[in-house]
C-alpha cells in the first residue's frame, strides 16, 4: 500500500502522523523548515543556553484532560503560570485586567463588589449584543480601561480599526474582580521541560514514520494514499483566488547581562510605541531561570504579511470571510487530501485545540478507510 503524506511537522502533522503510524500506516512527514514543531519551535540560544521560543512565546493551557495526557506522554510538562504585565503611559500594571489592575489604574482600593459596581458604571450598557472588538471592549470594561489596555494594542497587532475586528478576539481574555493574575483560566497549564521541539520529535519518533526536513511538498513526486496538508490553504491552490490575509511578526533581539525586564511578558498597549510586547525567554523556564547570568528578550512587531513573510495570525474581519469560503468550496472538488491545522483551515488555533483536532481527524480517517 502506498504511503500517507503529511505536509508540515507542527503539532497538526506530528499528531496525525503518529496516530496513523501506530495503526500500521507508513507515513512520510515533510517540512520545508530545518526543524520540527512549526511555530512552536524551541531551541537553546547558542550564546546563553536559554531555551528560546523562536516564533514567539508559547504556553500550553487546556481544559481537555485527554489532550493534556497526550502531550505529557511525550515530554515532562512543567508547571507554568502566565503572569503578564503591561506598561501604559509609563506605569506598570497587572494583566489580565483584575482587581489589582483596576485599583492601580483608578488609584483606588476597591473590594471585589465595589470594583464590579464601579466597572459596571463605566461600561457601555447601551451595547446589547457586541459584534465587534470595540463594542465588546466598551461594554466589557468601559472607555477608560478600553482605551488604556485594548485599543492601541489591537490597532498595532491587527493593523485595522478595532470596529472591523470580531468580538471573539477579545472574548479570549478574562476580566477578574479578584487578585488572580493568571492570564489563563484553564485547569492544565505548563511548558515542556525540554521545549516543544523535543516533544514533537518524540511524537514523530516511530518506526513507521519517515521525516524529511528542508523539503517542500511541491517538490515531491511520489503518489500517496492520502495527504494531510497543514500548510497555507491558498498556497495549495497557487493563490489563484488571491491571497488570504495574515499578520506576520518581526522579532528584534535584546541581549544583556543580568535581567532585561524581570518577567516573561510585558505588553505595551500605547499606540506611540511601535512594538506590542517584549518577551524575556529565560522566564519561560522558571525551573532554570536562575542558572543564567545573561538574558535574551525580543521586541515583537506586527505587520501585514507579504509573499515572503511567515503567516502568523489569520485576519478574519467582521463580515469578510468570502475568499476563505471560496477556497473552502474548492477543497470539496478534490479527493485524497485533508486540510488541517492553523494554516490549512485558516483559523486561530491554540496548541490544545490543534492537538484535539488532529486526534479527531486521524480517528475519522482510520474509521473511513476501515469501512
Ligand atoms: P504550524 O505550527 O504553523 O505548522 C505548519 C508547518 O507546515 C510549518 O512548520 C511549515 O513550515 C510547514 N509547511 C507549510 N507549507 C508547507 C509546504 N508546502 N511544504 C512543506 N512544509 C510546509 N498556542 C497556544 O496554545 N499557546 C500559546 O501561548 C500560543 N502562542 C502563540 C504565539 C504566536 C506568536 C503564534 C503565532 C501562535 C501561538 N499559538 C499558541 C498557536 C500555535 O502556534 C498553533 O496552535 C500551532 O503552531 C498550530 O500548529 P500547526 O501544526 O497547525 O501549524
Ligand atoms: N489584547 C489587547 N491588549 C493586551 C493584550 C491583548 O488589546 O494587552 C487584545 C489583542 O487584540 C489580542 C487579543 O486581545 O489579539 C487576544 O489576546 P491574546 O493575549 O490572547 O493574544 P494572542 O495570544 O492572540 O497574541
Amino acid at each position: 500500500m502506498s504511503r500517507v503524506c503529511i505536509v508540515g511537522a507542527g503539532f497538526s502533522g506530528a499528531v496525525i502522523g503518529r496516530e496513523l503510524a501506530q495503526k500500521g500506516r507508513k507515513i512520510l512527514v515533510v517540512d520545508e523548515r530545518r526543524h520540527v514543531a512549526g511555530n512552536c519551535h524551541t531551541e537553546r540560544d547558542d550564546a546563553t543556553g536559554i531555551m528560546v521560543h523562536r516564533y514567539g512565546p508559547h504556553i500550553f493551557h487546556t481544559d481537555d484532560e485527554e489532550v493534556w495526557r497526550y502531550i505529557s506522554q511525550f515530554g515532562e510538562m512543567m508547571p507554568y503560570v502566565n503572569r503578564v504585565k503591561a506598561t501604559v503611559k509609563g506605569r506598570v500594571y497587572s494583566l489580565p485586567i483584575n482587581l489589582h489592575t483596576i485599583n492601580q489604574f483608578f488609584e483606588a482600593s476597591f473590594s471585589p463588589d465595589e470594583a464590579r459596581e464601579f466597572v459596571r458604571s463605566q461600561s457601555r450598557v447601551d451595547i446589547y449584543d457586541p459584534q465587534t472588538f470595540e463594542q465588546q471592549g466598551l461594554k466589557f470594561v468601559g472607555e477608560a480601561l478600553y482605551y488604556a489596555f485594548f485599543d492601541g494594542y489591537t490597532r498595532k497587532q491587527w493593523g485595522v480599526e478595532p470596529k472591523k475586528l470580531p468580538a471573539s478576539i477579545l472574548k479570549r481574555l478574562p476580566v477578574r474582580f479578584n487578585y488572580n493574575d493568571n492570564y489563563f483560566s484553564h485547569r492544565f497549564q505548563g511548558i515542556p521541560r525540554k521545549g516543544y521541539s523535543a516533544v514533537v520529535e518524540e511524537i514523530l519518533d516511530h518506526d513507521n514514520i519517515e521525516l524529511k526536513l528542508n523539503c517542500r511538498f511541491e517538490d515531491l513526486s511520489e503518489a500517496f494514499q492520502h495527504i494531510f496538508y497543514s500548510g497555507p490553504l491558498d498556497r495549495y491552490f497557487n493563490f489563484d483566488l488571491g491571497r488570504l490575509q495574515y499578520r506576520t511578526l518581526q522579532f528584534e533581539e535584546i541581549r544583556q547581562k543580568g535581567d532585561i525586564q524581570g518577567t516573561a511578558v510585558m505588553n505595551y498597549p500605547d499606540q506611540e510605541i511601535p512594538y506590542t510586547r517584549i518577551s524575556e525567554h529565560k522566564y519561560f523556564s522558571p525551573w532554570e531561570t536562575d542558572k543564567f547570568s545573561h538574558s535574551v528578550a525580543y521586541r515583537e512587531y506586527s505587520s501585514s504579511c507579504g509573499p515572503d513573510d511567515i503567516p502568523y495570525y489569520p485576519i478574519r474581519l467582521v463580515g469578510d470571510k468570502n475568499k476563505f469560503e471560496e477556497y473552502k468550496e474548492r477543497t470539496k472538488d478534490i479527493s485524497g487530501i485533508t486540510f488541517v491545522g492553523r494554516l490549512g483551515t485558516y483559523q486561530y488555533l491554540d496548541m490544545d485545540a490543534t492537538i484535539r483536532a488532529a486526534l479527531d481527524t486521524a480517528q475519522q480517517f482510520l474509521e473511513s478507510v476501515d469501512e
